[in-house]
């Protein structure tokens, strides 16, 4: 939803007097302001606003969005149904922290794709309500934004400087700028922007946290697009570096930046040469790749066959192209595939400590290093539907339904109305003893499991029964065999106890 109206809003976004679109944009007006006036005995000025998103008001936010819509050449249906869309994505961001719902109820949320439009909106406005009507504004040579990242000159005095953003800042309680200046230098985005001898430079600024982020080498994707990280990144550096002796100093810099992440030296210098020959006004135009037919796309994830599967559709291209809709060779596309953290984080998910296992050890017996340490269970073939555990007991609880798991996560579900460890230990020693008596013995002992790897924890506890305890124990427990699918091959209880009763 939140996509949609952005979709309807965004336009509007550069409209603004002070928008900047990106880091080549600024440079492009840099130079062009150096050809055109002399700002020798001008101080530059950089202007954050504190916290944006969450300062915005959301009735103000919601209000100034209906204003904007009202300019969109919409029937009014569809504009009443944006409205109603504007103020349900504003006022209901609910998120989850540490288990707790929570809903924001101070600003835009930071996640939502229409925030940084709205954000931005929210400050062209302010600039026109306070900050162009400001008195001091006549000493204001240029001002530029991009987002909450101001840009300006100051043709006056340090006192007139602190005056001005004093009696912007308070104009709206929301709005704060915090601001640095300095006569000589100063860094905006990722630029730094001198000026000497009534000439500007810029170059590129790094920050002091900046530290070696480029992708290795050796990660898995797909070359074309690791030997593409150079070539952009020395493009970027010939864009900044206004100066040739500045662009070969940082060249040299980022050369071995790559070199330490693993790039042959061949693909680097090739990149670097590139960036050299370029003519460096061109790279400040805006890009202007035209829009071509759609090209016929095959997108899969990027695997370790993925290459093999390209070759054979290529191979095959002669017979695939008879198919009507086929007529174009393809070109292929590939999406990240699972990283190791997500497949790693998957496979773990029922065990991983998110609270307090509900089923404790008591501490003192040879089971307690058996208790799954989990606040709920991965119901087997549900598609990961969750089971939330809250029994409230310890090795020493009679009455329960239990579950055992196998290191191949197959699961075992029986009953007791003895004491949970005694009918655990029971399983245990029969594994250990190598006595079939069930699945659960024969796949441990056939797959080589560790007696140790056996894992365990208590679904159900049933306090206080007045009737046949047994009986209820036993039809819950087929209950789970039943819903959860353990009968034996694809858990491990045996047909037999199903049969009996
Ligand atoms: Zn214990
Ligand atoms: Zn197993």
């Amino acid at each position: 939803m939140s996509q949609y109206i952005d979709g309807h809003l965004k336009q509007f976004v550069p409209q603004a007097k002070s928008y900047i679109k990106d880091s080549s944009h600024f440079l492009q007006f840099i130079d062009q302001m150096a050809q055109q006036i002399s700002i020798e005995h001008f101080f530059l000025v950089t202007a954050d606003v504190v916290a944006l998103y969450t300062n915005v008001p959301q009735l103000a936010a919601v209000t100034l969005v209906e204003s904007y819509l009202s300019k969109l050449d919409i029937t009014d249906r569809k504009s009443s149904m944006l409205k109603e869309m504007i103020s349900m994505v504003i006022n209901n961001n609910y998120f989850n922290f540490e288990n707790s719902i929570y809903l924001q109820t101070q600003g835009v949320a930071m996640g939502a794709t229409v925030a940084p439009t709205i954000a931005c909106l929210y400050m062209t406005q302010f600039e026109e309500l306070f900050v162009y009507t400001s008195l001091l504004f006549h000493q204001v040579i240029c001002w530029k934004r991009f987002v909450d990242d101001v840009f300006f000159v100051w043709g006056g005095s340090i006192e007139d400087l602190h005056k001005f953003i004093n009696d912007i800042n308070l104009k709206d309680p929301n709005i704060t700028f915090t601001y640095q200046y300095n006569q000589h230098q100063i860094s905006f985005l990722d630029i730094m922007i001198s000026k000497y001898n009534n000439q500007i430079s810029t170059s590129l600024y790094k920050k002091p946290s900046d530290r070696n982020s480029l992708l290795q080498y050796g990660s898995f994707h797909p070359r074309a697009l690791r030997n593409g990280i150079p070539v952009g990144q020395f493009l970027r550096l010939r864009r900044i570096c206004s100066n040739d002796e500045d662009f070969n100093k940082q060249a040299m810099e980022l050369y071995d930046k790559f070199k330490d992440r693993g790039y042959p030296g061949k693909v680097i210098r090739r990149a670097w040469k590139r960036a050299k020959n370029c003519h460096r006004p061109w790279l400040m135009l805006p890009s202007n790749r035209q829009q071509k037919e759609p090209d016929t796309v095959c997108v899969m994830p990027f695997t370790g066959s993925s290459n093999a599967i390209k070759h054979i559709i290529l191979k095959y291209w002669p017979i695939l192209q008879s198919h009507p809709s086929l007529s174009q060779r393809p070109k292929f596309a590939f999406s990240r595939g699972p990283n190791l953290g997500e497949k790693l984080k998957y496979k773990h998910s029922d065990t991983s400590i998110v609270q307090r296992s509900p089923h404790q050890p008591c501490g003192k017996c040879i089971v307690c290093n058996h208790v799954i340490n989990a606040a709920h269970l991965i119901i087997p073939f549900s598609r990961g539907r969750k089971f939330y555990l809250n029994t409230d007991t310890s090795c020493d609880s009679k009455g329960v339904i239990y579950y055992i798991r196998c290191p191949c996560h197959k699961v075992y579900i029986g009953q007791t109305t003895r004491k949970i460890k005694t009918r655990i230990i029971e399983h245990m020693s029969s594994i250990r003893t190598k006595r079939i008596t069930a699945p659960l013995v024969s796949h441990w002992l056939s797959e080589a499991h560790s007696l140790s790897d056996l894992q365990y924890t208590v679904l159900i506890h049933v306090k206080h029964f007045q009737g046949d305890l047994s009986r209820l124990l036993i039809q819950k427990e087929q209950r789970f065999i039943y819903n959860w699918r353990t009968l034996y091959p694809d858990g491990l209880n045996s047909e037999i106890e199903w049969l009996l009763v």
